[in-house]
């Protein structure tokens, strides 16, 4: 098989990279970055994003597979002295896979000479205002739902909503839940001003589209990404048509991994 190894550079995951290519190689497999047909990311979450992020271009032809130097992460299944059985396990692979979904963000601007920015998330694309208080139109399928507000809103992915998301009091979606998550982020609610006020999830077929009313400059993340942004007319999002694919050689039941990152041992 031809298989990337994607580290961060903690002095840890490069050791561990090394020591994984050479038992990858050993193995009978070829180490291939521009092409590969496996990913295997050493480091955390913000690992497999960043992967993520680097092949979005060929989403559809590859697997993840997240081997974690720290915590136990959300993306991340191998723990670092499991070298030897991830490797086995390679070695007996029969392409099994899970899939899960992706946002699709698309930014337009008021200057329509420029072109429309087209990004993928995995877990979520947040918009804030950089200098007062941020006030959009939602829209819901084309129809307008509500005037939003405060300091932004989240839209995240199921696997997303246990990262920014839940964070910002957003439910957490079991990611065989093919829906995507609105939540806000510090509404103004009072007897003026009035959005729904609770996190709101919208079925696969239909989007969410952010409407700028006043021209400023905006903070735009796309996962770890940070896109400063001015003149922006909307932001359309969608569950996007491509989707992430884990190889499940090791895959941890999604609710037993939100309780140990979350609770712990009872
Ligand atoms: P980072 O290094 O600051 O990581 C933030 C934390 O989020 C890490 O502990 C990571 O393990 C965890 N995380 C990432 N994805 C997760 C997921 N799907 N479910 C549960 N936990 C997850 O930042 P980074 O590595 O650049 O990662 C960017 C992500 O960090 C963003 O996509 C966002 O979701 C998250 N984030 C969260 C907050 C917050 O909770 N207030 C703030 C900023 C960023």
């Amino acid at each position: 098989m031809k298989i990337s190894v994607f580290h961060n550079q903690q002095s840890t995951s490069i050791l561990l990279a090394r020591e994984l290519r050479k038992k990858l190689l050993a193995a009978g497999n070829s180490i291939c970055e521009s092409d590969p047909e496996l990913v295997v990311t050493v480091g955390g979450d913000g690992t497999l994003l960043a992967a993520f992020h680097r092949y979005a271009h060929k989403l559809n032809e590859l697997r993840f597979v997240g081997v974690h130097t720290g915590h136990l992460g959300f993306y991340t299944d191998w723990r670092d002295y499991e070298l030897d059985e991830l490797v086995e396990s390679l070695s007996n692979d029969q392409g099994e896979s899970v899939s899960y979904p992706l946002l699709d963000i698309k930014i337009s601007y008021q200057d329509v000479s420029r072109d429309t920015q087209h990004f993928l998330a995995l877990n979520e694309s947040t918009i804030k205002r950089m200098n007062s208080t941020m006030v959009t139109d939602v829209y819901i399928k084309d129809e307008l739902f509500e005037r939003f507000r405060g300091d932004g809103l989240s839209i995240s992915t199921p696997t997303g909503s246990t990262a920014y998301n839940k964070s910002a009091g957003g439910a957490v979606l079991h990611p065989r839940i093919n829906a995507l998550q609105l939540t806000e982020i510090a509404s103004l609610n009072n007897r003026v001003y009035r959005t729904l006020g609770s996190p709101l999830i919208i079925a696969s077929d239909e989007w969410i589209r952010i409407e700028i009313s006043e021209e400023d400059e905006y903070l735009v993340t796309v996962d770890q990404l940070n896109l400063h942004q001015s003149n922006i007319a909307a932001i359309q999002y969608k569950i996007a048509a491509e989707r992430i694919h884990f190889a499940s050689y090791r895959h941890t039941h999604f609710w037993r991994r939100v309780k140990d990152a979350f609770i712990g041992e009872l």
